[in-house]
């Protein structure tokens, strides 16, 4: 589903993809692990184009991404088969939940507000806080915004779904019921990407671990492999320093 070759990218001076070459398959859940600053958050961005890239290409799903932006018509429809949760939760604060849920669907889908409402209400079950649909998102836990955005991407029944540190700005109390709801994602078969320091859930859910250091793919394999015998010397500094 997703299929990268050759992508770099550069910030000016700095190379901050190298020859990033990455295929996932659909129902495939991959995990990026790499130090601060090696490059995880644009790796993703590139996919569901919020960043652009100099060279290579990228295509998610049929939809052909190339260097320097020049494909608008492929970067609308990722923008709405592919669905994307952060590290701040982005919620819109002037908005209740369930009206945080269905805004999507209604306004890029066409769905009625009927239709929508069932919807929202159903994935806000799904992820633990139907009784919360009526408040803004002010008035919730960081735990529980994070599922109202998890929510929210899901709304609009993305082929993919892209996490950049979902669990990182959360107390450590409320990292659990996150990590809960994605990995009963991952049980359903979503095909997901997500960039996590969480190394035991990386442990669990990962079907396959990548290992990114200034901006090249170094290890990949599955999670057995590269946390029990990394082959590469700068994963097993990595780790030693993480685990
Ligand atoms: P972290 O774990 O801290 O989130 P990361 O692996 O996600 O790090 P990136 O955010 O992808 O790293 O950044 C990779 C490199 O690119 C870093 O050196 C960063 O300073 C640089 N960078 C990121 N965004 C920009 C930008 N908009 N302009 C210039 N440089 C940037
Ligand atoms: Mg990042």
């Amino acid at each position: 589903i997703v299929r990268m070759e050759r992508v770099n990218k550069h910030f000016g001076d700095l190379h901050v993809l190298k020859d990033i070459k990455l295929a996932i398959k659909p129902g495939e859940v991959v995990v990026v692990i790499g130090a601060s600053g090696s490059g995880k958050s644009t790796l993703i961005r590139c996919i569901n184009g919020l960043e652009e890239f100099q060279q290579g290409h990228i295509e998610v799903d049929g939809n052909e991404l190339v260097p320097d932006g020049k494909s608008s018509k492929a970067l609308q429809r990722i923008r709405t088969e592919v669905g994307m949760v952060f590290q701040q939760f982005n919620l819109f604060p002037h908005l209740s939940v369930l009206d945080n849920v269905t805004l999507a669907p209604m306004k890029v889908r066409g769905w009625n507000r009927a239709d929508a409402t069932e919807t929202a209400e159903r994935l806000l079950n799904r992820v633990g806080i139907s009784d919360q649909a009526s408040k803004y998102p002010s008035q919730l836990s960081g735990g529980q915004q994070q599922r109202v955005a998890l929510a929210r991407a899901l709304a609009m029944e993305p082929r993919l779904m892209l996490f950049d540190e979902p669990t990182s700005a959360l107390d450590p109390e409320m990292i659990g019921e996150v990590l809960d709801a994605m990995r009963e994602l991952a049980r359903e078969g979503m095909t997901m990407i997500i960039v996590t320091h969480e190394m035991g859930f990386a442990r669990e859910v990962a079907d396959r671990v990548i290992f990114i250091d200034r901006g090249e793919i170094v290890e990949e394999g599955p999670p057995q492999q590269v946390f029990d015998s990394p082959r590469n010397e700068r994963t097993q500094s990595f780790l030693s320093r993480v685990l």
